[in-house]
């Protein structure tokens, strides 16, 4: 793919309302499924509590409810134990949507002043932001437990040096349906026992 396509083609994935539709979708899921779960500590039933983020990168609008991290805390007087259930939007406590974290750091190859500013325009990203990311997934994301247990799934070693593209291209289906798929599989990254593994 050339550079330029390569660009087109985030642009048109981070602004497609479908795919943020599809993310919340499955983050309602994911939130259901804690809810059922009940309490980590005793158990007890859990109450929505959950907050509102102020998410960036999004070249679509994003409705109210695309905007609120679903999270829950024990209804035990006692425990007030919080539950933030994994997600496919957030990745930890990142300002910008997990979605375009993943995207903006394909885009490197030779990125020229022009395509710089355009990212910035767009998107609102320094370079030194993408800069940061790509360090993150060779050096930072390949400590966590999330990789160790993804790379015991894959059947042939991954290319650390071309994270995340490796880990997008062993996706099924199309551009968006690819991102969502390797999104869940980034789920449990979101919550806090991996919270310090994340940088902003
Ligand atoms: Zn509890």
């Amino acid at each position: 793919m050339s550079k330029t396509e390569e660009g087109e083609v985030c642009h048109s994935i981070l602004a497609s309302a479908r795919l943020f539709a599809l993310l919340l979708h499955v983050d309602e899921e994911l939130a259901e499924a804690a809810r059922v779960g009940g309490c980590l500590v005793d158990g007890g039933r859990l109450h929505r509590g959950d907050f509102e983020r102020k998410p960036r990168g999004a070249l679509t609008t994003l409705g109210r409810r695309a905007r609120i991290r679903f999270s829950f805390c024990c209804s035990n007087r006692e425990c007030r134990k919080r539950v933030t259930p994994p997600s496919v939007r957030f990745l930890g406590r990142r300002v910008y949507l997990g979605a375009v974290v993943v995207l903006l750091s394909t885009m490197r190859h030779g990125a020229t002043a022009r395509r710089q500013a355009r990212l910035h325009e767009l998107f609102g990203v320094t370079p030194r932001t993408v800069q940061r990311w790509r360090r993150w997934w060779r050096e930072r994301f390949v400590q966590t437990p999330c990789w160790k247990r993804l790379r015991g799934l894959l059947r042939d070693a991954a290319d650390v040096c071309a994270f995340p593209d490796d880990l997008l291209g062993r996706m099924r289906g199309e551009g968006e349906e690819r991102l969502v798929g390797l999104l869940r599989l980034l789920a449990p990254l979101s919550t806090k026992t991996a919270g310090s593994e994340m940088v902003r």
